[in-house]
């Protein structure tokens, strides 16, 4: 039967098992095998016990449960070839030519790297006596599917990642929490969130949670912003409102690209609206923990059921990222999808805020 290895790898986010659970039961369903790989790429590098058969009662109870039952971690090696390598020899000497690849775009890259790689390494792995010409006669390709699992919402080919959904939940238990004691001494609370260089938390964040400000990464305010900042909250206040929140992503800059951090802030609102000042909450990984929202559980059962079903073909395809948009569960070429998120990435860098905005509107809608 065809086998198909499963990893979650970087960071972890809530609904990462559901897609786990989702894969392995539909490679069993089609008459496939399972095999988890532990820690990310480093079990794949390491081999041996990190390499692992799973059948259907392994992933029992653990749609429910967040972070990752695999495990995850970064692992330095699989960025050089004699890791990829490694890691190849390990999958193939357990017949294993098919992946299914849970994380954020780092990992994925490494995915569509090894799947490019394969062919070649497996020639030097049989030239070194380390892999049977067998093997390599009966694996002469990978096949592999990657699933977008991070809080951040950071990658071109879905609408949603992994996560995503529930560290939002999370973040407005916190911003309710919040808003109680801010009441009580009309204090204003600046929250920081996660997000990296994206600030779909952030804004989700602030519209969801009524936040009277917020600072993201693809808007970044014009010069004398603060004044403007201060000016708003204080109408705020004069209007009645005693519960003031402003929402700082943890990648927000301003228009020439310098961080704005939500300790500075902090301090600016404590300096000019007077009255009991501002306190910082920096939110922190507890957005990325606890469980997982009913639609990070959904969502990645249908993506993690395509993965599979995906792996389980035949031909030579190139990677593809497994995704949702409009509701849809769709495929992108795993090349594509990086290339995207570069173009996002080097256009923010220039300082290009209307292109980084176009290019990633058009990555998650096109
Ligand atoms: P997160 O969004 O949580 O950071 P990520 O998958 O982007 O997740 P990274 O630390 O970038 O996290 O990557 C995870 C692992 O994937 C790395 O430790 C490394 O093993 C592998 N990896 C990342 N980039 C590459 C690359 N360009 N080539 C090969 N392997 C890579």
């Amino acid at each position: 039967p065809a086998r198909v290895g499963i990893l979650t790898s970087g960071g972890d986010s809530q609904g990462m098992n559901a897609a786990v659970r989702a894969v392995v039961r539909t490679t069993l369903t089609l008459g496939g095998e399972a095999f988890a790989v532990h820690e990310g790429w480093a079990g794949a590098v390491a081999g041996g016990a990190q390499i692992r058969q799973l059948g259907w009662d392994d992933v029992a109870g653990v749609l429910h449960r967040g972070g990752t039952v695999l495990g995850t971690a970064r692992c330095a090696e699989f960025r050089d070839r004699a890791g990829r390598r490694a890691a190849a020899g390990n999958l193939v000497r357990r017949g294993i030519d098919r992946l299914v690849v849970i994380g954020g775009d780092g990992s994925l890259r490494g995915a569509e790297e090894l799947r490019r790689e394969w062919p070649t390494l497996l020639d030097e792995l049989v030239a070194s006596g380390e892999v049977s010409g067998h093997d390599r006669l009966s694996h002469p390709r990978l096949r592999v599917a990657g699933l977008v699992g991070s809080i951040d919402n950071d990658m071109a080919g879905t609408e949603m990642t992994i996560g995503a959904d529930s560290a939002l939940h999370r973040i407005c238990a916190a911003l309710d929490g919040l808003r109680s004691t801010a009441a009580s001494h009309q204090r204003t609370f600046v929250v920081e969130v996660m997000g990296r260089h994206c600030g779909y938390l952030a804004l989700m964040a602030a519209v969801a949670g009524g936040a009277d400000a917020a600072l993201v990464p693809e808007a970044p305010p014009a010069e004398g912003w603060q004044d403007l900042l201060v000016r708003r909250l204080q109408a705020s206040r004069a209007a009645g409102l005693r519960d003031l929140i402003v929402i700082v992503a943890e990648g927000a800059v301003d228009r020439l690209g310098r961080p704005v951090r939500s300790a500075d802030v902090g301090t600016l609102l404590t300096e000019r609206l007077g009255g009991e000042g501002s306190r910082v909450t920096v939110l922190g990984h507890v957005q990325r923990g606890g469980r997982p929202s009913a639609y990070d559980r959904w969502m990645p059962t249908l993506l993690g059921h395509a993965a599979a079903q995906e792996v389980l073909g035949d031909g030579d395809l190139p990677a593809v990222v497994v995704g949702v948009r409009s509701n849809r569960v769709t495929l992108t070429p795993l090349p594509e999808a990086v290339r995207a998120v570069d173009a996002v990435r080097e256009a923010a860098e220039k300082g290009d805020f209307d292109v980084a905005r176009a290019a990633r509107g058009r990555s998650f809608a096109t």
